[in-house]
């Protein structure tokens, strides 16, 4: 209804819509990438896997982006019609010898975030081997200038769970205390790939998802623009650098499909869409899990949703069996049962 009454405003309504529904982002959370099958969980997933996983969303039309292709969206650059964060956290030494090659492949970008200390041991220690070591600076700095990994902050060294959860307050503990702690952890990485690597992220994971009260404002001051967490829901992003801070991220378990772990992201658009069509103005809008995405499709194109949805209008449009668009003869509301692939 709001869309009808855009319309009717007669002046970009696509625009509109965009700018009251925000940029619709999902974002997943890999760590570990082990070729063993048998070594898969909730944190460990196969270059297989991943490179599936990679495929579906290519196909499905998203497109990439790191924390620096938000930023550059608050602050008026564009962002891809279907855009999809991946993330890799703790800096596992796997995500060089195995991701790289399938992000290089597929023509696809991620970020991965590190924790200050892992990195500082296996930089004193070599030690490059994909089932237990982390990135050393060397490793970082290939990783970045590859072009395939943006570089974030996880921790220099709160990637514990004692004597507090990640990087979130003690119990106990006072606000000013809690601050200080905070920013000294997460400027010291700052500053030590700084000097190592010539870069400071702009981007900081919050180990274990612990968001601690006020490090918005923290990280902010430090310089970052965009801050992930570990809470499991699809994003929102506007033309507001607030709307960058504490994203949702879906974690990856290794042992489901790709299928299976697509669908639980609501990614899965030629099963779970809905469409709602504009006879008018051609416009439609798709909805992927509870995000609208507007779109703009001539009527008769074929939809890819199996779950249509047509609202009533001047010359209202339905979603038949199959997905094909077409007129009706009265203003309706209807729900369908299965359709396009
Ligand atoms: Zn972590």
């Amino acid at each position: 209804m709001l869309l009808c009454l855009l319309l009717a405003a007669g002046c970009g309504p696509l625009r509109a819509a965009v700018a009251e529904t925000g940029v619709v982002l999902p974002v997943i959370m890999y760590h570990s990438v082990l070729k063993d099958p048998k070594r898969t969980g909730r944190y460990v997933v196969t270059p297989e896997r991943l490179r599936s996983d990679l495929a579906y969303l290519k196909k499905e039309g998203y497109v990439a982006v790191t924390g620096g292709d938000l930023v550059a969206y608050v602050q008026g650059a564009d962002l891809p019609e279907k855009p999809v964060m991946i993330t890799f956290d703790d800096g596992h030494y796997n995500n060089l010898r195995y991701a790289l090659p399938i992000l290089e492949t597929l023509d696809m970008k991620a970020v991965v975030s590190v924790v200050g200390a892992y990195t500082e041991e296996y930089s004193r220690h070599p030690d490059p081997n994909p089932n237990y070591a982390y990135l050393s600076y060397d490793d970082i700095s290939a990783l970045a200038a590859s072009g395939r990994f943006e570089i974030g902050n996880h921790s220099f060294d709160m990637h514990r769970q004692s004597p507090r959860m990640g990087s979130d307050r003690k119990p106990g503990e006072s606000q000013a205390d809690y601050r200080a702690a905070f920013e000294a952890d997460a400027r010291r990485l700052q500053e030590l790939l700084q000097e190592h690597c010539g870069f400071a992220p702009q981007i900081y994971a919050y180990p274990f998802g612990a968001v601690g009260e006020g490090t918005k404002q923290m990280l902010q001051e430090l310089g970052f623009g965009c801050s992930l967490t570990c809470r499991e829901k699809v994003n929102r992003i506007h033309r507001d650098p607030d709307s960058l801070f504490s994203l949702g991220r879906f974690n990856r378990p290794g042992d489901m499909t790709t299928e299976a772990f697509m669908e639980k992201l609501g990614l899965a658009i030629s099963k779970t869409a809905d469409i709602i069509v504009h006879n008018d103005s051609k416009a439609v809008r798709e909805r992927v899990g509870n995000a609208w995405l507007p779109r703009e499709r001539p009527a008769g194109e074929r939809a890819t949703a199996a779950l249509a949805e047509v609202h009533s209008g001047a010359a209202p449009l339905k979603v038949s069996r199959g997905g094909r668009v077409r007129p009706i003869q009265r203003p309706r509301r209807r729900r369908l049962l299965r359709g396009g692939p």
